[in-house]
């Protein structure tokens, strides 16, 4: 009697820790959610079994204040830790302007990061490979991305992602949504295993936070 009494108990737990929140919540990624990505993040190439994959729906705040829905895809290893992450950020007043899905967007980055989008999963190679790029995996997250630029100089040249993220190259400045070492974001991230794009050496991607690599092996030994 006393087990089945306490095995309820750890059900009724275990179900109110993982689902009590209606605004922040984890699911797999039903035939619905599916609909939506297959042929978009979801290449038709994906390598990646869906089942890997998690739903988070989350509410962020922008500038104002004002708060919005968020939907983002990732891995279901970081799925819990980010999650928490964005629960954090929101309950911080954390400006975050928009989560929404890269589909929305086409799966096109560029068209993402232009509107400040954030986002982690959109499934591709590492360029002239068969491996899959961490966002390829779901193992890496983009903040702020406008405000938060990828960038790299190459032959004395400039390479800037999104292109249109000019005034936020020099980190000297100050403007809103700019993630550094200050901030919460990146210090929520760090503490949960993460390395920051912001801290590479050669080139900088601000905007990016990832599982590294040694753990990356680890989870997908195959994927080289
Ligand atoms: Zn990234």
């Amino acid at each position: 009697m006393l087990k089945t009494i306490l095995t309820v108990l750890l059900i009724v737990l275990t179900f109110s820790t993982s689902f009590a929140d209606e605004n922040f919540y984890i699911s797999e990624i039903s035939d619905e959610i599916f609909a939506r990505i297959k042929g978009k993040s979801f290449k038709d190439d994906c390598t990646l079994p869906v089942e890997d994959l998690r739903y988070l729906h989350v509410l962020h705040k922008d500038l104002d204040g004002k708060t919005h829905e968020g939907e983002m895809i990732c891995n279901k290893y970081i799925a819990d830790d980010v999650l928490e992450i964005l629960k954090k950020l929101f309950e911080a007043d954390y400006p975050i302007e928009k989560i929404r899905l890269v589909d929305e967007y086409n799966a096109d980055d560029e068209l993402s990061m232009r509107d400040n989008n954030s986002s982690s999963f959109n499934f591709r190679f590492i360029s002239h490979t068969t491996k899959i790029s961490k966002h390829g995996l779901g193992l890496a997250v983009d903040i702020n991305t406008l405000y938060n630029p990828y960038t790299k100089v190459v032959d004395g040249k400039r390479i800037l992602e999104p292109a249109t993220a000019g005034e936020y190259v020099d980190r000297t400045k100050d403007f809103p949504y700019k993630i550094d070492e200050n901030d919460l974001c990146y210090k929520l991230f760090i503490e949960k295993g993460f390395e920051w794009g912001g801290s590479w050496k050669s080139a900088k991607d601000y905007q990016h936070f990832e599982i590294p690599d040694d753990v990356v092996a680890k989870l997908y030994p195959n994927n080289k």
